[in-house]
């Protein structure tokens, strides 16, 4: 099966995003193997936005997740499953959408930043705005002062 899915259906990746721009492209494959058990390996592809740490802009980034899993009922065949499968828990009916959207959102990197981001270089900014802050009056100081009027 190959497709493509709307970031709009995957909610749980939406709310670590900028925004809902992007497409998923999908290829999975279901089948039986030798031992009997119902397989679906696949890939999952996305273009989307987050936002960077650096310059809190949106910054594009490219997922890319591979996946080998194999359907069980419950934990006791989970344990059992051989090693280069990762089990697929089914309760219910499956989502694709969502079986893809998990397996995209353990690929998001945990910090997202632009590679030339131009905060990065402008460490004299950082000072300044420190400096800035320094200047505030501490609201603990005027604590103090009304505490001495006693
Ligand atoms: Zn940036």
């Amino acid at each position: 099966m190959q497709g493509s899915v709307e970031l709009k259906s995957m909610p749980e990746l939406l709310s670590l995003l900028v925004d809902d721009e992007g497409e998923v492209s999908v290829e999975l494959g279901f089948a039986l193997d030798e031992q009997k058990l119902r397989t679906v390996t696949g890939q999952a592809k996305a273009r989307v936005r987050q936002q960077c740490q650096r310059c809190l802009e949106p910054v594009e980034v490219e997922l890319e997740a591979e996946f080998s899993l194999a359907v069980v009922l419950n934990e006791e065949q989970a344990k059992n499953l051989p090693r280069y499968y990762d089990p697929l828990l089914v309760e219910e009916d499956v989502v694709l959408a969502t079986l893809v959207e998990e397996e995209l959102i353990l690929t998001l990197p945990a910090v997202a930043y632009h590679e030339d981001c131009s905060v990065q270089l402008s460490y004299g900014e950082d000072e300044v705005q420190q400096s800035e802050q320094d200047e505030k009056p501490n609201p603990f100081s005027v604590l103090a002062s009304l505490k001495q009027k006693r």
